[in-house]
């Protein structure tokens, strides 16, 4: 027989507590690019979601503070047990460059759904550089040497948009039409994935290596949507993740061997910390005696 029971107040799973900046995102475009937009379209648990799912083994059935629950959120990522973050995704829907979203989407760990040119007209929407091209050092090129890029650009799109509609207009099928189309192309997907490996996601996709496109896609995505969805979260990983940086073993000598000659400028500055962390930075440090 089937048995159900009422649940006490305390066990109940409380309303999130994003309900209404989730509601306030749902409603925006954010314009990237000439002509890509990120929106954020759902998404499941909060904070508070996590801290639940990393506490299931206490037996507690207390609800942490706001405060504490940004406290324990620190200690998670500090320790590096992410894995109650993957108790919350995010769903997004993204309009980029096919070239963009090809290397968005060598992110296993999330879900996809792109548009086909198989069974839908191609909008033609080509990714202009907007006569900004950059050199090899990463710096902009002489006006006059974009302006002709830029000529070279418009001349190779509206070809190949010809050719594009052209075969279709003779009766070619899509799949086949759609084969000089560029990688500049507008491609759309919905993008699902679970708040570590979009951590994950922001820290490879935000790191001045990633290409200047997908790093503006990124930044919007974690500025803009995952930061005040999820503020302690964000803030953690933006404290031992982001902008936290790691020591092979010989920089470490290096870096012990420079600390241990000005030890005494070292424990002035960590006090800075507070008592706990200065005390975890300098035994990190060798240098706590
Ligand atoms: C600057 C830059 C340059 C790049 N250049 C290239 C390139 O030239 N060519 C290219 O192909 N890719 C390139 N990539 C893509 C890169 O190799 C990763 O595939 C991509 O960044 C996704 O990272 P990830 O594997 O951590 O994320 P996800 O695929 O989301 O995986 C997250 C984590 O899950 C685990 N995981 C996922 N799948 C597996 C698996 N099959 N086996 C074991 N563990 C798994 C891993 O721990 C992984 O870190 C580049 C990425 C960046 C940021």
């Amino acid at each position: 027989m089937l048995k159900i029971r009422e649940l006490r107040e305390n066990e109940i799973p409380p309303i999130p507590s994003n309900v209404a900046e989730a509601e306030r995102l749902r409603r925006l475009e954010f314009s990237v690019l000439d002509a890509g937009y990120v929106r954020f379209v759902d998404l499941m648990g909060d904070d508070g979601a996590i801290v639940d799912a990393a506490r299931i083994s206490r037996a507690a059935t207390d609800r942490l503070s706001e405060e504490e629950a940004g406290v324990f959120l620190d200690a998670l990522a500090r320790r590096g047990h992410w894995s109650p973050f993957e108790m919350v995704e995010l769903k997004f829907r993204v309009r980029a460059p096919i070239y963009v979203l090809r290397q968005w989407l060598r992110h296993r760990t999330a879900s996809a759904q792109e548009t086909s040119g198989r069974y839908v007209d191609s909008d033609l929407a080509f990714q202009s550089a907007c006569n900004e091209w950059r050199g090899v050092d990463g710096k902009p090129l002489p006006p006059e040497v974009c302006d002709e890029l830029g000529e070279l650009e418009y001349d190779a799109c509206a070809a190949l948009e010809t050719v594009y509609t052209e075969r279709l207009r003779r009766g070619v099928v899509r799949e086949q039409a759609r084969k000089e189309l560029p990688l500049s192309t507008y491609s759309e997907a919905y993008w699902k994935i679970d708040l570590r490996n979009l951590f994950n996601f922001l820290r490879l996709r935000t790191d001045d290596a990633a290409q200047y496109e997908i790093r503006r896609y990124a930044k919007i995505i974690g500025e803009q949507i995952v930061k005040p969805l999820f503020p302690n979260a964000y803030a953690a990983f933006e404290e031992h993740d982001l902008n936290a940086v790691r020591f092979s073993r010989r920089e470490a000598e290096t870096l012990r061997a420079f600390v241990a000659s000005r030890r005494d400028e070292l424990v002035e500055s960590a006090a800075r910390l507070g008592v706990v962390e200065s005390a975890r930075f300098l035994n990190k440090l060798n240098a706590a005696k």
